[in-house]
């Protein structure tokens, strides 16, 4: 069996290093494998997706040096809009979906019940059952596809990440997998990429762990076996709080770029980052995929620290050429309205005062 990983970003914005953490595990594990780090752009969300955000994702992919195995062939969710909507037909065919005719209100007083009686949203009114009279379909009213949850019993899958997780099946709402307009909703399409994908290890952020019980159930109902999951925990700020752009932290992987941190020293960072190999800090791409493993992943969530980032960067200016250092280091004087006479003579300044900086920015006021 061929492993296959993904790293399936929604372009709503920028490149966060979260993702760029989960794409970093999500490569490793797949090329430890010998396996496919494919990578798939979930633009169904047409409101908020944009092109701009896809070529921000994908300059942030190359800056860091994570290639995609499908580079040439990636996988847009909006492409796939027939192949979601003819497995629709085979579950409603197959009996593991069905038409719902509820109207807002309905869905708004049975929401306050659930709410009050903490059970789940939805009354399953239009869930067909043996025996059962469905109510009269409405006149002038297009339906949603709800998906048939199993009723009893629970989902479980064994986290490679966070070990054994259970959720009773009837705590799972019937979903809604098709819109009333026919548009598939997002945990159908998840399940039906990573199906045909052939996806065999879905390694994500544990934001997602609520959606898995119910992607299990869709790919069961598809006569197909789940993928294995693991979920990372977050990255918190150095004040222990999530991290966001919000509060002020440096979230976007260009602005890391800016801050003059070389791309292999982010991903080291980023790789020591809730996952360890003895006392290992600094270390190549190399030497990270012949030791990751998704059973060193830490459980529990780990703390942004700008000073060891700088450590770690000043260690791979050290080791990195003096050339390629000069070119990089070109621009930001040029931006300063320095300018260096030839690239090769700032490759020999950068030989004698690379040791002294923690970054690129620092490195150029080194050599002003
Ligand atoms: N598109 C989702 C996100 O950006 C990821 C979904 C997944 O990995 O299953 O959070």
């Amino acid at each position: 069996m061929t492993i296959k990983t993904r790293f399936a970003p929604s372009p709503t914005g920028y490149l966060h290093i979260g993702g760029v953490r989960t794409a970093l595990y999500s490569w490793a594990f797949a090329k430890h494998h010998g396996g496919e780090f494919l990578l798939r752009i979930e633009d169904t969300d047409l409101e908020r997706s944009t092109a701009e955000s896809v070529q921000i994702i994908l300059q942030g992919m190359d800056w860091v040096g994570l290639h995609a195995d499908n580079r040439d062939n990636i996988v847009y969710q909006t492409q796939n809009f027939p192949r979601y909507k003819e497995l629709i037909q085979q579950l409603l065919a197959s009996g593991h979906a069905y038409y719902c005719y509820c109207s807002k209100e309905e869905l708004a007083a049975m929401r306050e019940k659930a709410e009050r009686e903490g059970t789940a949203t939805y009354d399953r009114r239009w869930r067909p059952e043996p025996g059962k009279t469905l109510p009269p379909i409405p006149a002038d009213r297009e339906p949603v596809v709800r998906f048939k949850n199993p009723l009893d019993g629970v989902t479980h899958w064994h986290d490679a990440v966070k070990g054994d997780i259970s959720i009773p099946n009837a705590a799972l709402d019937d979903l809604i997998i098709a819109r009333a307009d026919g548009t598939p909703t997002y945990n159908f399409c998840v399940v039906v990429d990573d199906f045909d994908m052939g996806i065999t290890h879905v390694i994500r952020g544990d934001d997602h762990v609520n959606n898995t019980p119910k992607q299990i159930n869709i790919f069961k109902a598809l006569g197909a076996t789940p993928p294995v999951y693991a979920h990372l925990p977050m990255i918190l700020n150095e004040q222990g709080k999530k991290i966001s752009k919000r509060s002020g932290d440096t979230v976007a992987i260009t602005e890391f770029a800016d801050m003059g941190i070389l791309p292999e020293a982010m991903l080291n960072y980023l790789a020591r980052l809730g996952w360890a190999h003895g006392d290992d800090e600094f270390f190549s791409m190399e030497q990270f995929v012949q030791w990751f493993d998704l059973k060193d992943v830490s459980a529990s969530p780990s703390r942004m620290d700008s000073k060891k980032l700088m450590w770690i960067n000043s260690e791979h200016i050290k080791a990195a050429d003096n050339q390629r250092l000069a070119d990089l280091v070109a621009p930001r004087l040029a931006k300063q309205g320095i300018s260096v006479s030839g690239s090769l003579k700032l490759a020999d300044v950068i030989a004698l005062v690379k040791d002294r900086a923690h970054d690129l920015n620092a490195l150029a006021a080194e050599c002003a």
